[in-house]
């Protein structure tokens, strides 16, 4: 996969080549490059942005800049993605369809009051596939934080990244639909605290149907909605009594919470 990134504060990216995403460039995996967006300016102020239209406080990015800057890096198969709080918020399913879909994203990092909204349109118009992102409902000073989770979100997803892509699959958010389950590791007992003795059984069996519990549980705890949201067709007959033991039935739609006062979470 080819990632360029635009920005005015190229050395915000500099986390990128740390960790998992930089062995994957390292690997020949991702191709990233980092550009600052500066470098398509004309004037001698390298100047990226002006006053708004209509007034009002703050200054907004300029799209001739802009222009100049994705001309030259949009491709045929490219995907320009554009971080902005009023964009739909980036899930894990977002994430999943970029790495097995996409082979050139773009992304465009906003500052001060974000990019001329013609920019976006401008591009959509001419057939590239542009997407607006969230990162969720708060207002960051810029892009670039933005920018860096989708990176690192989508490329631990692409063959070859991650060691042992078992891993991948058991996730918060993954096929499941599910939070995962706590997990543990050595020492058996920190501080008085023991590690649940399932886990320390060797039952394959009883620790699957642990976990899988355990994943039910916090789910309904901690998120309900993504409870709501399961398919009736995926719980087994003790997805189901654990669910019942949670206060939750199997409805025709997926789990629901009957008790009212439990329903205002
Ligand atoms: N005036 C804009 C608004 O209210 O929607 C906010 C602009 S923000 C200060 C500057 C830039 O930060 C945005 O153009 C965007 O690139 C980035 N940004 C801020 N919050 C974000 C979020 N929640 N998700 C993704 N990008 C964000």
């Amino acid at each position: 996969m080819r990632i360029d990134v635009v920005t005015i504060f190229p050395d915000y990216l500099a986390p990128l080549s740390l960790s998992l995403v930089g062995k994957a460039r390292t690997a020949g995996i991702v191709d990233l490059r980092v550009h600052d967006l500066r470098d398509w300016t004309t004037d001698r102020h390298r100047t990226v942005d002006d006053t708004p239209f209509g007034g009002g406080a703050g200054m907004v990015m300029r799209p001739d800049i802009w222009g100049a800057a994705l001309d030259e890096l949009l491709g045929e198969d490219s995907h320009l993605l554009l971080p902005t709080p009023s964009g739909a918020s980036l899930t894990q399913r977002r994430s999943e369809s970029i790495a097995r879909e996409d082979e050139h994203l773009v992304i465009a990092c906003g500052r001060y009051e974000g990019i001329d909204a013609r920019v976006a349109a401008h591009y959509a118009d001419r057939g590239v596939r542009v997407s607006e992102f969230s990162l969720g409902d708060y207002v960051l000073n810029g892009g670039e934080v933005a920018a860096l989770v989708l990176i690192e979100s989508v490329v631990r997803l692409l063959p070859g990244v991650v060691g042992n892509p078992h891993s991948l699959v058991e996730e918060s958010h993954g096929e499941a639909g599910l939070l995962e389950y706590p997990v543990y590791t050595k020492p058996p007992v920190w501080r008085e605290a023991e590690v649940p003795p399932v886990l320390l059984s060797g039952h394959h069996g009883k620790v699957e149907r642990w976990r899988r519990d355990q994943a039910l549980a916090r789910t309904a705890e901690r998120r309900p909605d993504l409870l709501r949201r399961l398919d009736p067709a995926e719980l087994d007959k003790k997805d189901r009594a654990t669910l019942s033991e949670l206060g939750w039935t199997v409805g025709e739609h997926g789990p629901v919470l009957p008790s009212p006062e439990a329903v205002a979470d």
